[in-house]
């Protein structure tokens, strides 16, 4: 069985954030047999949208390995979790964002922050680019917060103390002490109980290294460096290696 790990901005969508032109990649993978294994900075809404969108029913990882959703009766065996909903058996390996959101507030007039929790709808937009609809689900967060702007820097250090800070392609991300890696892992073990797991991750970000870390083939779009992936121009050339 062939699982793919695939981060989500500047990987497999482009500027516009819209679907669309990830059709393509996603068709491919699905023929090729892999399952498809979201691992994003993105929120649990925002993922929904796009694994309606694209078709896909695998379990997938939010905001930055913070939390595991697996839709229920996927695995056909029982395995620990930490809550569940209608859904989802949800495994959360973060912090709570009230939690997050709290010690933010409390160092953001020392550093000028902007973040999720004291931006409105419309500079969300601004910063991120995303469209209104977008950006409605991007601000419903359940473990993790996004700095997009700083006049000073110095903050990464004081949140360090009690939190994960990684940067991703634009904005600095605020989380619980977990990461993409670490969620990956978890989820490779139970695929491994349904038999022999072949393992990919795709990236872009520092943030991705440690999904890179716990498979078997890794792949970075663009010009990062890390000793065992493959730098790619774009998801589809996956496919043709794969191929041989
Ligand atoms: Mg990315």
């Amino acid at each position: 069985m062939k699982v793919i790990f695939l981060d989500l901005d500047k990987t497999l969508l482009g500027d516009d954030y819209s679907p669309e032109p990830a059709g393509e990649a996603v068709r491919e993978f699905k023929k090729g047999g892999f399952k498809i294994v979201f691992n994003s900075s993105k929120t649990r809404r925002e993922q929904e949208y796009y694994r309606k969108a694209l078709g896909i029913e695998e379990p997938f990882i939010v905001e930055n390995g913070s939390a595991i959703f697996i839709p229920k009766g996927y695995f056909p065996f029982e395995f620990a979790y930490s809550m569940e909903d209608d859904q989802y058996k949800i495994i959360e390996l973060g912090e709570r964002y009230e939690v997050i959101k709290a010690a933010l507030d409390e160092i953001s007039d020392e550093f000028g922050l902007k973040y999720y929790g004291n931006s409105t709808l419309n500079e969300i937009m601004e910063f991120t680019g995303l469209p209104k609809r977008l950006a409605e689900l991007a601000r419903e967060r359940d473990y993790s917060e996004t700095v997009f702007k700083w006049e000073k820097g110095g903050f990464e250090e004081v949140l360090r103390r009690r939190f994960e800070v990684s940067r991703g392609s634009r904005f600095w991300s605020v989380h619980g002490k977990t990461d993409k890696g670490k969620a990956a892992k978890m989820l490779l073990n139970l695929y491994s109980k349904l038999g022999e797991v072949e393992s990919y991750a795709v990236g872009d970000g520092l943030n991705d290294f440690p999904m890179f870390d716990v498979v078997d083939f890794a792949f970075i779009v663009g010009e990062l460096k890390h000793p065992k992936a493959r730098n790619i121009r774009s998801v589809e050339e996956i496919m043709l290696w794969n191929r041989g």
